[in-house]
Order: C-alpha cells, then structure tokens, then sequence
C-alpha cells in the first residue's frame, strides 16, 4: 500500500511535466509523486533523476494515495482531450477539498467549463497559465493561476517556491477565478507574437533598407538590450542572428525557411479579442503575418507582381538605426497596451477581479515576454488605478510621443520601397486613430443608417436618429422612424 509521502504531484511527463517535477523536487520540503499514462517516460525521469526523489507511481489510485491531503496535482499534459481526460481519472480518485492544476496551455473558455464542472463534486480545479517554455519550467516559470481563493491559499507558497523571481518578488499571483489565469496567459501569448512580429520587421528594415547583415544586426540588438528595449526577445534575436550555419557557412537565419508556424494561442487572443470587441490590431497583425508567411502557394504565384516601389536611400545610418529603434519601442508600447485592453474587457465580461499592475510585475522574469519596461506598468498603473490606456500614461506617453517622427519615416518608407511593416504600420495607424479628433465611423454610422436604418447619434444635441433615405431625406427622431 502506498503511503502518503508526496505534498505535491505531477501528471505528464513529457518535457513540461518533467521539468515543473524536477523544479518541484529541487524545492525545500517538497516530495513530489510523478504518474504518465505510458510508463516509459516516468521510468526515464527516475533513472536520470534520482537526485529528485521522486514517488512513481504506475496508475491514478496509486498517484492519488501517494498524496498527502488535501491532495494538489499539476497537470501538465496535451491540451484538449487529454487535460480532459486526466481530469475525468483524477476526480475518480481524488476528494474534496483536493486540488486540481491544470497547467497547459488551455483555452480559458475550456478552463472556464473544467472549473465549474469539477467544482461540483467539491474538487478545486485551478487552470494556470505556466510561460516560459522548458527552461522556465525547469528553473523558474512566470504562473498565471486563477481558480477559487482557497485553492490559492494551499497552492501559494508551492508556486512561489518554483516561480521566477524579479527583484525579490515571486513571478505568480492569483489572477482571479476560474479560467483568469488561462486568460491572462493567453493574452501574454498574444503580446509574445506581436513583439516578435515588430522585432522581425525591425530586422528586415536593418537588413533591406540599411544593408547590414545578420551579424552586424545581432550587435545593434545586443546594444539595444542595454536600454529601454532590454528583454528576452531582443537578446534572443541577437543570438539567433549570430548563428551560423555548420553546414553551409551562412548566417543561420539565410537557411532556415521563412515560415512561421503557431500552436493557435495567438489567435485565440484575436479570437477573443474580436468577441469582446477590443482593437488588438497590432497582434492581429502578428498572427496574420505568420499565416501570410505560411503560404507558400500564394507566395510564388504572387512573386512575380510589380513592387512599384521607390528605392530608400539611406544617408545617416545611425539616425536610421535609431529610427527603426525608436518605432520598435513605439509600436511594442502599442503591443501592450492594446494587451491589457483586452486584459480590462475580459475581466469586465467574465466578472474577474485583475490587478492590473501585478500582471506587469509577474512578467517581468520567467516567462518569454519578460521585459525592463514591465516595471514602468506596473508604476503606471500604481499610479492611476483607472488608467483608461496604458498608452496615456505620462512615461508611455512621452516614449511614443518622442518616437513620432521616426515611427512615421520608417513607416511611411518601408511603404514606399514595398516593404512590408505590417505590424509597425498598423500600430502607428492605432494611435492616429486613438488621438483623432474625428474618425470616419460618421460616414460610416451615415451608410448604416443608408442601407439598414441602423441611426445615429448627433454631436450637438441629445437623442437617436434617422434620416428617411428613401423618402424626403428628412431627419426623423429614432423613437418616431420604426
Ligand atoms: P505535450 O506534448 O503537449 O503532451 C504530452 C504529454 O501528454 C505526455 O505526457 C502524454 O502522455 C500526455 N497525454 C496526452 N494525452 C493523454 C491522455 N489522454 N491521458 C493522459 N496523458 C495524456 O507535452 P509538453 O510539451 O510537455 O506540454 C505539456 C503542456 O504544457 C501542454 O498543455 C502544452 O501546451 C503546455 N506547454 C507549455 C509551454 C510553455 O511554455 N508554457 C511550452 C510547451 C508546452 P504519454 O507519454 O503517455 O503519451
């Protein structure tokens, strides 16, 4: 009979599992139970961890008498039909008061209905979000858990015991119930394809229009990790943009094809983004870029078609380096604060109580977005609780106003030499459309009303109207059209 040794478990072994296991176990205190569906895998975590001290366990029954009570479980396996299916083994075996984590990458509509189901039978279920891939897993992931307020009280100092650490503060906070977590994560995946999209575009503009080549790029990244842009992303890019080739002898980035895939969480956020009606276009525009990228079909039968383009002549390639920089930091702003846009919406539709300022502070290690301005969001919003875009804040504010001239050169070059920049420009065509005066949605409230007499609300005074288009043209009171 198995005794009840381990405080905490994990379900799936695959290379998450394994790693969140082998960061569990490094923990003071902690003796972790291990169960996979196939054998083999828990058998190779032992032989090449025995350090760990793992409990091993060969079937759910066994998994769950092996937990000391209340029972807590991380679930780190295929997300969909598998998480389901785990979950469905665990509620057999497990009681009440028992805790459930899911910690895929889950859908947080999925997470929503798992939470509410498993409540039933007295079972907390968590989903948390876990970023920062393999490694992080292994020495210390920004965790994203939502689930009830109990649950967070067990599973606190367990997170934070495994959890990145930024200035002394544990990456992970209690995001808010059932599926904020999951939601939050998906949100950080979004704002993760949008970088990188600007931090591609910044380097095709470098490489195209300012001749460098990979290398000379990837020491103009590295010094731009030492200021305002300093992030995981920008560092990577450099060391991926100095690799070179074994085999050819060319920059590694010359032979790898140039199509970008996505496991979906991108356009998930899009998804979600699209149904809470939050303008996330700048990540829209990082999902779409991927899929443009990626077919090849339409590419070559489009490839022969006239650029049209102006050649951009560079004369200072400094003050051009520095323009590509500054519309990089410009439209990453953007980035985020149409992020947390969706981070507001979505709490405001699913009833969440987010801090927003706390989200900022647990993205900042661990996880793949991690950045030096995460602190300034979580000043901005210390500041101003309320704040209605992040971009209005007086340091982001003064960032993007700083970078205006140069966003609009690189911008409105790239266009002219057929370039595209579609994330740089949609951001830019973003914050003209946020600080407009006037937009066109007149005209187009006008054509609603044309053809559907949908009304219109009028600047100067009170009420809803119609005009009777396909009458006299006479403005009617919206009460008196129908
Ligand atoms: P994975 O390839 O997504 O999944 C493989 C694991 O799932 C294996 O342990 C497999 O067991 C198990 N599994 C699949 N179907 C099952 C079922 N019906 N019943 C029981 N177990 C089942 O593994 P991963 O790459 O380690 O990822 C785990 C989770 O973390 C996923 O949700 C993934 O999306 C997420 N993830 C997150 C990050 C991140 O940066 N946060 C990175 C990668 C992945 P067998 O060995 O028996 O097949």
């Amino acid at each position: 009979m198995t005794q009840p040794t381990a405080n905490i478990g994990v379900v799936g072994l695959a290379v998450m599992g394994s790693n969140l296991a082998r960061n569990l176990a490094s923990r003071e205190g902690n003796t972790v139970a291990v169960y996979n569906r196939s054998y083999e895998k828990t058998e190779t975590l032992l032989t090449e961890h025995p350090e760990a001290g793992f409990v091993a366990t060969q079937d759910y029954a066994e998994f769950a008498a092996a937990l000391q009570k209340p029972r807590t479980a991380i679930i780190m396996v295929q997300a969909g039909r598998g998480t389901d299916a785990v979950i469905d083994a665990l509620t057999e075996v497990f009681e009440p008061g028992d805790i459930i984590v899911d910690g895929g990458n889950a859908l947080f509509t999925d997470t929503i209905r798992r939470e509410k189901a498993v409540r039933e039978t007295g079972i907390n279920f968590v989903g948390a979000g876990i970023s920062g891939g393999e490694e992080g897993a292994l020495l210390g992931p920004s965790i994203m858990p939502g689930g009830s307020a109990e649950a967070w009280v067990t599973l606190k100092p367990i997170l934070e015991s495994i959890a990145a650490v930024a200035e002394g503060e544990p990456c992970v906070t209690h995001i808010g119930t059932d599926g904020a977590g999951h939601f939050v994560k998906m949100i950080h995946n979004g704002i993760e394809y949008a970088d990188m999209q600007l931090i591609a575009e910044g380097y095709d503009l470098l490489r195209r229009v300012g001749g460098l080549d990979p290398a000379e790029i990837a020491d103009i990244f590295a010094e731009w990790n030492t200021g305002e842009l300093e992030s995981y992303l920008i560092e990577i890019t450099a060391e991926v943009l100095r690799q070179v080739d074994a085999e050819t002898g060319k920059p590694l980035v010359d032979v790898i094809l140039d199509q970008a895939g996505a496991k979906g969480t991108g356009a998930w956020t899009v998804k979600s983004a699209l149904d809470l009606g939050v303008p996330v276009s700048g990540i829209a525009e990082a999902v779409f870029a991927r899929s443009l990228s990626s077919k090849p079909a339409q590419r070559t039968a489009s490839s022969g078609m006239p650029a049209g383009a102006e050649e951009w002549q560079v004369t200072d390639r400094d003050s051009f380096i520095e323009d590509v920089r500054r519309a990089l930091f410009a439209s990453k702003i953007v980035a985020y604060s149409q992020g947390f846009d969706a981070i507001v919406a979505g709490a405001e539709e699913f009833g969440w109580s987010i801090e927003k300022g706390d989200i900022a502070k647990i993205w900042r290690a661990g996880c793949i977005i991690r950045a030096r301005f995460l602190n300034r969001i979580t000043e901005a919003y210390a500041e101003q609780p309320d704040l209605v875009a992040l971009l209005t804040a007086p340091y982001f504010a003064d960032a993007v106003g700083g970078a205006l001239p140069s966003w609009r050169r690189v911008v409105a070059g790239a266009a002219l030499a057929g370039i595209p920049t579609p994330a740089f420009a949609s951001s830019l065509s973003y914050y003209d459309g946020l600080r407009a005066d006037r937009l066109p949605a007149a005209l187009i409230q006008g054509q609603r009303d044309f053809f559907g007499a949908h009304t219109y609300k009028r600047v100067d005074k009170d009420g809803t109207f119609h005009t009777l288009w396909s009458g006299d043209r006479t403005e009617v009171s919206a009460a008196d059209a129908h």
